[in-house]
């Protein structure tokens, strides 16, 4: 087997060899470091058991380790010029299929029964493209998929909103958002000069694992996502003048706001980020069946 492709000089030879340079509009950061593919392929706890779906492959250091762990992994990469040095750099392996997609508009039940045999769990590993971090996440939690654990890579910031906990900073719309759904935790901070070319930022290995009931099940989805943007909307603005926004003033004044609010024990005083999921669950459900 040749050296790994995660290493500074392999990755700048594959470049040279094919005349490509790195597409900063696509997030083209490679990760150059063995070790730290490795970490991060143990936090996803691959084994012979799982099948994987990468985001963004690149030149394929991530996906070789991968392989050597998963049962079958498949890659979606949405810039053609990598699908020949894929080809050529993955090919001692016979469990990778690479696909030339772009994740956002794939239709991944149709792309899971082509290319698993659903009797292993599936998983999401991935070193996100940064400039869609966030959409790549809120796309993969919204499809009807058997998704167990997905570790992703993504800046240093934006790992640490997803696993933000009330009362912080960091907490947010999307911390509510993904936290429903899976259990969040920030696994490994990397430096950026593990990456070649180097980002702006510091990134970090984010392991979100999907909960199998969640904690309080929320009636309306699209309505859930309304009230806790709605809520994180204006951060200086309390719950009370948020919930009013939310709702529309023609239908809830201030002191009937103030009253809803009371009967969950919540104060219109309170901001968003003292609410837990499961308040903000409750808020969008009382919401519903007040028909607002
Ligand atoms: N996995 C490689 C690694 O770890 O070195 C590359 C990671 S690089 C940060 C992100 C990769 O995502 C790039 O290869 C880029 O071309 C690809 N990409 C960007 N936008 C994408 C999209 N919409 N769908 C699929 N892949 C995308």
């Amino acid at each position: 087997r040749h050296p790994a492709i995660a290493s500074p000089t392999r990755t700048k030879a594959i470049m040279t060899a094919y005349g490509l340079n790195f597409k900063k509009s696509l997030g083209q950061n490679f990760l150059t470091n063995e070790t730290l593919l490795q970490q991060m392929v143990a936090v996803a706890e691959i084994s012979l058991a799982d099948d994987v779906i990468e985001i963004g492959p690149g030149i394929g250091a991530l996906t070789e380790q991968l392989a050597q762990k998963a049962h079958q992994v498949t890659a979606l990469e949405v810039d053609q010029r990598l699908l020949p040095v894929l080809a050529e750099t993955l090919a001692d392996y016979s469990n990778i299929k690479v696909i030339e997609q772009d994740v956002l508009k794939a239709d991944l039940p149709a792309l899971i029964a082509d290319s698993f045999d659903g009797q292993h769990q599936l998983k999401v590993v991935a070193n996100l493209p940064y400039y869609i971090t966030s959409p790549i996440i809120k796309f993969l939690l919204q499809q009807p998929i058997p998704l167990k654990t997905m570790v992703v890579m993504m800046q240093k910031e934006v790992a640490e909103r997803l696993s933000a906990v009330p009362k912080t900073k960091a907490y947010g719309a999307l911390s509510v958002l993904v936290q429903y759904q899976c259990q969040a935790e920030l696994a490994i901070t990397v430096p950026k000069s593990f990456f070649i070319p180097q980002p702006q930022v510091d990134s970090a290995i984010v392991k979100l694992v999907k909960r199998e009931e969640v904690i309080s099940p929320v009636n309306s989805w699209p309505l859930f996502v309304k009230v806790v943007q709605g809520c994180f909307a204006h951060r200086r603005k309390n719950l009370g003048n948020n919930l009013l926004s939310i709702v529309g003033k023609q239908k809830m004044n201030k002191e009937q706001a103030a009253e809803f609010l009371a009967e969950m024990k919540l104060s219109a005083r309170m901001r968003a980020e003292e609410l837990t999921v499961g308040q903000f669950v409750e808020l969008t459900n009382q919401l519903q069946i007040k028909g607002v």
